[in-house]
């Protein structure tokens, strides 16, 4: 049942076909028809916007509109025909967007098929060696405090407050200064 939902728009009128989104959608929701890259199904489209920073053309925007939800299983039978490396990708778009429930239902659907987790295996590219970042979510424990620590006497370096590993980082805009 179809529900209002973030989803890419490509303006066509900007959109000169460069292809240059196409790699970087490992979801396969885009294509280049006549010229132009169009969504092929919504039902492939997460609404992240991976693809977004790749057009130079500035032609791909996030909307909110009525679309079919997005079908983390139907991605993932298109995107493991691509092999483990598009696999990985799709893995870590949706952990470095926070996406654990789609991740969990990726990894259940690797599972159900007897196909190896690429964010398990040692096979990893350079930049992801020890596997995806995020797909090994942990708790930060403080250090034990040392003697002096605990009475008060150093204090010698300040401790840290952070709880968790990864972390996700927001950008504000800020106001202009006059
Ligand atoms: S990257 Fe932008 S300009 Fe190039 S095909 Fe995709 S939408 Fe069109």
């Amino acid at each position: 049942m179809s529900a209002i939902r973030k989803i890419i728009k490509i303006d066509e009128g900007l959109c000169n076909g460069c292809k240059l989104c196409i790699p970087n959608c490992p979801e396969g929701a885009l294509q280049i028809i006549d010229g132009k890259a169009r969504l092929i199904s919504d039902l492939f489209c997460d609404g992240l916007g991976a693809c977004i920073g790749h057009c130079p053309q500035g032609a791909i925007t996030v909307e909110e509109r009525n679309a079919e939800p997005y079908a983390e299983a139907k991605v993932m039978e298109n995107i493991v025909k691509k092999g483990e490396n598009t696999t990985r990708a799709h893995l870590i778009h949706l952990l470095d967007h926070g996406e654990k429930d789609l991740y969990e239902q990726a990894v259940a659907f690797l599972k159900s098929n007897a196909l190896p987790n690429p964010c398990e295996t040692q096979t990893m590219e350079p930049a992801h060696h020890g596997g995806c970042p995020g797909s090994r979510i942990r708790e930060l424990k403080p250090a034990a405090k040392t003697p002096a620590q605990a009475t008060g006497v150093a204090k010698v370096a300040r401790e840290s407050n952070l709880q968790t590993w990864p972390i996700q980082l927001h950008l504000m805009a800020l106001p202009a200064f006059e």
